[in-house]
Order: structure tokens, then C-alpha cells, then sequence
């Protein structure tokens, strides 16, 4: 036996409506107009559908290949499957008897699909629903700028009924009469350079579908910067562990580094220590309608890359050297 459920991608438990718009949708794809390979898979589509859409038929399949509900309405089909075996028996094949029959059977149905539209309804435009997402980057990012493809579930117009919601008077059986339909969307986002944390980029009409002749709604794409390992939070501040090098330590002078609110200059004195910490007001996380500072402690990091020239300076240095850095030790 061939089971009509399986061709139809249903199961018992499918309502009548699941199992039309099953059926429509397998034909849109194998009916042989459309598909000139698909006249043999559309024929067992159209056989399983012309069975399971008919109460009577389906009854009889299903109590002849052992099919039944889940739900309570198995106790009921158990009673009647006598009754309904022996009927099954005085019935005739409901399959197509030539191929003019079964050519008009598949012509009719697909005349169904491409019927001209009815009268327009004069409906009121309805704008689009502005669609939110969040997009987090990496601080190298939000420096130099980057580009992510990010998966939006927006509506958009049904393809069949147009956005019309009926077709010939009855409910588009593809949206259900919503005119609409949800699809998943591909949208390549371009973060520019030097973006601060919590920027809200706008991208125009790619929102949900405006209906009846609305505009389309934006999408809104936040960006949250993810804090690099140098980072850590106390609450709304940033505590950013930055390196500096010895001559900077020494002359100090203005460094610049990368921060949430784009890059930040900072001005370090001279003879600045190791450890020693740099409040920036109002720099930190900005959340929960509060702001916090970003601390910048600075650690002297020795640069992996020296030069002969820098060693040979750095030497020239220690011989300078007067002072021993470690004779207080002992006092302290
Ligand atoms: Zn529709």
C-alpha cells in the first residue's frame, strides 16, 4: 500500500486545513506544467490527497492500513471500521481511469493557482513593524570597522495571494488570509569604523512588510562591543588593563587606546608607575540609564621586538644608572 501520509509530508494527526496546504504546496512544485519530471509523484499526490480530504475515504484508509489518531477520536474510528471495511469493498477506485481524466483533474487545480485576481479591497495602508537585532563585535572590530551577514525573520507579501489575502472570494490557503508571510532574510550589515558601544544603525525598509501599500519597516541593528581580555567589569566601570612601554612610563606623553566609546586619548604624566590608575569619567558601560568610569591601569610591558640599537641604548642606560632601585627594601 501506498501511504498517503508520507507522500503528503502529514501525519494522522494533521487537521484537514494542514493537509490542503500540504497537498497545494506539493502540487505548486510536481504539478507537470510546472515540473515536466513531476507527473508521476503529482499523480500519487493527487491520489493521496483525494483520500485523505475526503472523510469517507480517508475513514477507509485508515482503518484498512491501521492508521489512527492519537488523540480520543480513536475509539470512535475502532467502532466504525467494520462498517467502514465493508463499504471500502462496494466502492469503486477512486483513481483517475485515463490520462484525460487525470490531465483535467490536474488542469483544474492548477487553474485554481493562476486564477486572475478578484476585485481589489480598498484597505487602509498599514506601515511595517520596525524589527530590532543585536549584532556583538569584538573591540578590534569596532576600531577598524567590519561587515557581518546576520538571519532576519521578517514578513513579507504572500507570493501567492499577493498581499490580497483572498483569492477568489475564499481565504488565501498559503498565509491563512494574513496576506503575509514569514521568511527568513540574509542581510549583509556594514559597521563603520570607530563605532561606540550601543550604537543603533538603521537600516531603511528592511523591516517587517507594509501592507495594503504601507512602507516597510526599518531594521534596527545594535551593536554591543565585546570587551577584549585587558577588560574587566566592576559594575558599569571598565577595568582596562593597558600596557605602556618603558620610555613612555619615563616621559610620559599621550597614549591612545581602543575603548567602548570609540577610541580614547590619555595623557600620562612623566615617571608614571606600573599599576598606577587613570580615571575616566562617564567612559565606562552605559546601562540601566547609569554610566561608569573606565579605570585605565597601566602595567609597563617590555615590547617583544627590540632593536640591537634599543639594547645597546638600554645598556648605555644601565651604566648610567645611579641609583639602586631595591636599597629601601629592607625599610619598607
Ligand atoms: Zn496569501
Amino acid at each position: 500500500m501506498k501511504n498517503y501520509y508520507s507522500i503528503l509530508g502529514v501525519t494522522p494527526d494533521s487537521t484537514d486545513a494542514e493537509i490542503k496546504s500540504a497537498y497545494r504546496r506539493l502540487a505548486r512544485k510536481f504539478h507537470p506544467d510546472v515540473n515536466p519530471n513531476g507527473s508521476e509523484i503529482f499523480k500519487d499526490i493527487l491520489q493521496a490527497y483525494e483520500t485523505l480530504s475526503d472523510p469517507k475515504k480517508k475513514l477507509q484508509y485508515d482503518t484498512i492500513n491501521g492508521f489512527f489518531k492519537t488523540s480520543k477520536t480513536q475509539e470512535k474510528q475502532h467502532t466504525s471500521s467494520k462498517q467502514a471495511q465493508t463499504e471500502y469493498k462496494k466502492q469503486s477506485s477512486s483513481e483517475p481511469k485515463s490520462k484525460a481524466e487525470f490531465s483535467k483533474k490536474i488542469n483544474d487545480i492548477f487553474e485554481e493557482f493562476s486564477k486572475p485576481k478578484t476585485k481589489k479591497q480598498k484597505l487602509s495602508p498599514k506601515n511595517g513593524e520596525d524589527i530590532y537585532e543585536e549584532i556583538s563585535i569584538p573591540l578590534k572590530d569596532s576600531v577598524n570597522g567590519t561587515e557581518r551577514i546576520i538571519n532576519v525573520m521578517h514578513s513579507t507579501q504572500c507570493p501567492r495571494c499577493k498581499g490580497r489575502k483572498f483569492i477568489n472570494g475564499t481565504k488565501c490557503p498559503l498565509c491563512n488570509g494574513t496576506g503575509e508571510e514569514n521568511q527568513h532574510r540574509k542581510i549583509t550589515v556594514k559597521i563603520p569604523k570607530n563605532v561606540k558601544n550601543g550604537t543603533k544603525l538603521r537600516l531603511t525598509g528592511e523591516g517587517n512588510y507594509g501592507t495594503n501599500g504601507g512602507k516597510n519597516g526599518d531594521l534596527y541593528i545594535k551593536i554591543k562591543i565585546e570587551p577584549n581580555s585587558r577588560m574587566n567589569f566592576d559594575g558599569n566601570n571598565v577595568i582596562y588593563n593597558v600596557p605602556i612601554t618603558p620610555f613612555e612610563a619615563v616621559l610620559g606623553g599621550s597614549i591612545s587606546v581602543p575603548a567602548f566609546e570609540g577610541s580614547l586619548s590619555l595623557k600620562i604624566p612623566s615617571k608614571t608607575h606600573s599599576g598606577q590608575k587613570f580615571r575616566l569619567a562617564g567612559q565606562g558601560l552605559k546601562q540601566n540609564g547609569k554610566v561608569g568610569d573606565l579605570i585605565v591601569v597601566v602595567h609597563i610591558e617590555i615590547p617583544c621586538s627590540l632593536s640591537d640599537d634599543e639594547i645597546r641604548l638600554y645598556e648605555k642606560l644601565k651604566k648610567m644608572s645611579s641609583q639602586n632601585i631595591r636599597e629601601n627594601l629592607l625599610n619598607e
